[in-house]
């Protein structure tokens, strides 16, 4: 699988201290007794033609970041900034244009697509909401568009359930691109397809964000998805992250014992390598009671007394490679890294055998 290419310096989306808390209402008078602090202080930039993976387990809150940042739901808290517009605060009717910047990739693009509708009336509808194109201008433009996914000019008299899950999720590439995005958010775009087409669609929004710049917020639960088309990932646990660094100081040297837990899962594509696998005991705990300290003390192999009660800030332990652990300090970076890289050997890491 191809590289992903190196994106231009300069942030596209800035995202400060985001938080969605919903709440949790009882009785006849449907009071508030307490929220599920799905997302609880997320902070994160992505440059223009840049990708960012957004990894955790089920529930840890990723999609919600996604939603937030489309206000597909309201933030609770903290700011979104597109091209250094401030958008988290716009209501509606202001966040129509933004809208237009910032498309999404749902994981099941059946039910994210009408029925009724033909392939081509599908892809060319947004040109025709946002006033892009008309007639047969627009009917065009399907067409470049159908080609530029990978999919024939006939798919246009097509309906959704013709479709394979692949070509379906080709056909909200597309619907995507037919209006000039920036930033396209993948809510699992391919955890619901076979490993033959999901690197098919990886490759393709891999050679799209190269065409048209596009800066993309990949989410996914499984590292191994968001290796090939990241630039930087950030780990997410019950809603906050936890690590974030460019893919290579991540898969060569992850800081945090989760990420180190997730990345033990990965396989290993060589028959002649293995890899000690980590299992982690226990359940992520209720976003409705996250444990007091570090979130991740109750799973944590390497816990201390302190990380039950003091939770560790987020940490800058070498350039651009952030860290929130009481193990990881400013400075050891370097220590810790090369530590890490011969401990991974023996724990998280692969060894020839
Ligand atoms: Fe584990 Fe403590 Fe680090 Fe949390 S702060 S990840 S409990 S060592």
């Amino acid at each position: 699988m191809a590289e992903a290419a190196s994106p231009k310096k300069g942030h596209l989306l800035e995202v400060t201290d985001l938080k969605k808390h919903f709440p949790i209402r009882k009785g006849i008078f449907s009071r508030i007794t307490g929220h599920v602090f799905a997302v609880d202080g997320v902070s994160f930039t992505i440059g223009h033609g840049e990708t960012l993976g957004l990894v955790g387990e089920s529930g840890c809150g990723k999609s919600t970041v996604g939603k937030a940042i489309l206000k597909l739901l309201e933030p609770t808290a903290g700011e979104v900034h597109l091209n250094g517009k401030k958008i988290s605060d716009l209501n509606q009717l202001e966040m129509r244009p933004h809208r237009r910047e910032m498309q999404v990739i749902f994981q099941d693009p059946y039910s994210s697509l009408n029925p009724r509708m033909s392939a081509g009336d599908i892809v060319g509808e947004p040109m025709y909401n946002y006033g892009l194109a008309f007639g047969k201008e627009k009917e065009e433009k399907t067409r470049q568009l159908f080609a530029k996914v990978g999919l024939r000019a006939e798919h246009m008299l097509k309906y959704p359930h013709e479709f394979s899950g692949g070509q379906r999720q080709r056909l909200g590439i597309a619907r995507a691109l037919a209006v000039n995005p920036s930033l396209i958010i993948g809510d699992e775009p391919v955890s619901a397809l076979d490993v033959s087409v999901q690197a098919q669609v990886i490759n393709l929004m891999m050679d799209l964000q190269k065409e048209f710049n596009l800066s993309y917020l990949f989410i996914a639960h499984d590292l191994a998805v968001v290796e090939h088309i990241s630039h930087r990932v950030a780990v997410m646990y019950l809603g906050k992250i936890v690590e974030m660094t460019d893919k290579r100081s991540l898969f060569v040297a992850p800081q945090h014992p989760y990420t180190e837990a997730l990345l033990s899962a990965v396989p290993i594509p060589s028959p002649k390598m293995k890899r000690k696998r980590i299992i982690l005991t226990g359940d992520v705990p209720s976003p409705i009671r996250p444990p007091p300290g570090c979130r991740f003390h109750t799973r944590c192999p390497y816990v201390m007394d302190h990380c039950k009660v003091a939770e560790p800030p987020m940490k800058e332990v070498a350039p651009g490679h952030f860290v929130a652990c009481h193990l990881r300090q400013p400075g050891q970076a370097m220590y810790a890294i090369a530590a890490h890289a011969t401990s991974s050997a023996r724990t998280a890491g692969a060894t020839e055998h």
